[in-house]
């Protein structure tokens, strides 16, 4: 009944799309071989690596962040290879499970679905490693799906101290350009994104960015998949070479216009700081009808919650309930519970890329509504400590 307007889907991924990006995407095709994509292609490479705060070097795929992983793990990891996946949720166990495709011997710390990164456990396991047999430690800045946030310059500072020489390997499909992010002060050396979350582009293009010390990794390796080898791709004699095949042109034209408003909104500081107020707003909500109901947030320590995801849980199936509700009955589609038990308690609301405060302020609205509709006990003061939050300095 109240389905009809602007449908809003608030997934974490792909998020809303601009019409900026989709109007930009609304032309005839190209010609490949001339230089327009060419020099297009190198604004898009200096202006993602701005984004992911590295002078190093960016690699662009055709794919999603599934094609990011084995793209990133087929130039530094070896058949036969040790690798640690620490797991905070769900993603980092399908980039290890990624590694053993390709032949790598993975062990992985589950740190279980509601918490960070324990860095002692991680000192312990790197200590142990006497011979440094571990060749990369795999992990997620931001895990989609308990919406937890790790910090990265910790875990550099705990494979430093304990001398190690794996690479530090950090999946930002869901954070970046939502979540701050330093790759080179944080001393990441290989970092993997897609397009379709806090960069607003629809799915198909999947990013690795590598620092010189992935890069000598790569040098001494005995073979790359000609596919997936990084080098063609940023030392690129032409444009067929970049792409290993013909570009993917109107994503390129897309993300163009992304980083354009990127570059409007006054940069990925700028961008950052949307994502905190809109992400405080959220968590203003969350908590408030908390404390008069039975609602969590999967992360209780702000502190660890990401900008970009919000994990939510209502038991008693409520959370599949009030999901059905905001879809039929308003229009609105939020995320659902991934990798938790039972799923039907849990639900996500993707608050990455394009949204502002009346669309969240709609979201939320949206939720209490459901809640009302439902009979979800729920404190009321959840919209308005939202509000407060979004003018809170
Ligand atoms: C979305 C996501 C992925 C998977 O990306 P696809 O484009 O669906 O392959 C991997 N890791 C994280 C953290 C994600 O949020």
């Amino acid at each position: 009944m109240l389905s009809q307007g602007r449908p809003y889907l608030a997934i974490p991924g792909p998020s809303v799309i601009p019409d900026r990006v989709l109007n930009a995407m609304h032309r005839a095709a190209p010609n490949i071989y001339t230089d327009e994509l060419i020099a297009l292609t190198a604004t898009l490479v200096r202006d993602l690596t701005a984004v992911a705060r590295t002078e190093h070097a960016c690699a662009i795929y055709i794919g999603n962040g599934h094609a990011a992983w084995e793209a990133a793990l087929a130039n530094v990891v070896a058949h036969g290879d040790k690798v640690l996946v620490l797991a905070t949720g769900t993603f980092a166990k399908g980039w290890g499970g990624m590694a053993e495709g390709l032949g790598a011997v993975v062990e992985t710390i589950d740190f279980g679905p509601a918490a960070t990164v324990d860095l002692d456990v991680v000192a312990r396991t790197l200590q142990a490693d006497t011979e440094k047999q571990i060749k990369a430690v795999l992990l997620v800045h931001v895990d989609t799906a308990s919406g937890v946030k790790n910090d990265i310059a910790a875990l550099r500072a705990v494979l430093d101290a304990a001398g190690h020489p794996g690479l530090l390997m950090v999946d930002c499909i869901a954070s970046l350009a939502c979540d701050r992010f330093e790759m080179d002060q944080w001393g990441v050396d290989v970092m993997v994104a897609a397009c379709q979350k806090g960069l607003m582009t629809p799915p198909g293009l999947g990013f690795v960015f590598f620092g010189p010390r992935a890069a000598a990794v790569r040098a001494a390796m005995a073979r790359v998949s000609t596919y997936w080898n990084w080098d063609a791709r940023v030392n690129p004699v032409n444009l067929s070479k970049s792409f290993n095949g013909t570009a993917p042109t109107h994503h390129l034209f897309g993300l163009r216009a992304a980083l354009d408003l990127i570059a409007e909104e006054g940069g990925i500081s700028a961008v950052w700081a949307r994502h905190a107020r809109i992400a405080a707003a959220v968590w203003a909500a969350v908590d408030t009808w908390g404390q008069g109901g039975p609602m969590r947030a999967n992360i209780a320590d702000r502190g660890l919650r990401s900008c970009a995801v919000t994990s939510v849980t209502i038991p008693g199936g409520h959370a599949q309930r009030l999901q059905d509700w905001c879809r039929d009955q308003a229009g609105l589609t939020l995320g659902i519970g991934l990798g938790q038990s039972p799923e039907s308690d849990f639900f996500r609301i993707g608050h990455m890329g394009h949204v502002n405060a009346p669309m969240i302020m709609g979201c939320l609205g949206t939720i209490e509504a459901g809640m009302l509709a439902l009979g979800i006990p729920h404190d009321a003061g959840g919209l308005s400590a939202a509000a407060r939050a979004l003018v809170a300095g």
